[in-house]
């Protein structure tokens, strides 16, 4: 069984061992958004799903709709780059025309 997480979805909770443990989200194609347990100390190896099986019809969805929205977010990200940089040209082309502007009217 292979899974990932999300760090920044996690809650700690008191494994059956006494060491901590971590509430952590799936985020793979099988168990998209499912949350499970996984206990601190390797050598205890607990694991347990903390949510219900997923119905076929989430694990069909979940994992486009993740994938779209992290185009989007890619999407968005390169977007505010350029409009950082276009904000950058209008802020040396408003001083370029302002320093023409004094140049002409007491130059
Ligand atoms: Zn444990």
């Amino acid at each position: 069984m292979s899974h990932s997480s999300k760090n920044s979805n996690t809650r700690s909770r008191l494994c059956d061992c006494g060491h901590l443990g971590m509430v952590k989200t799936s985020w793979t194609n099988d168990n998209p958004g499912r949350r499970f347990f996984i206990c601190e100390r390797i050598e205890c190896g607990k694991f347990k799903w903390w949510d219900p099986p997923m119905c076929s019809r989430s694990k069909a969805i979940i994992p486009d709709l993740l994938r779209r929205l992290n185009r989007h977010e890619d999407e968005m990200a390169k977007v505010e780059l350029k409009m950082k940089k276009y904000k950058r040209a209008c802020h040396i082309l408003s001083s370029m025309l302002l320093l023409q502007f004094v140049w002409i009217l007491f130059g």
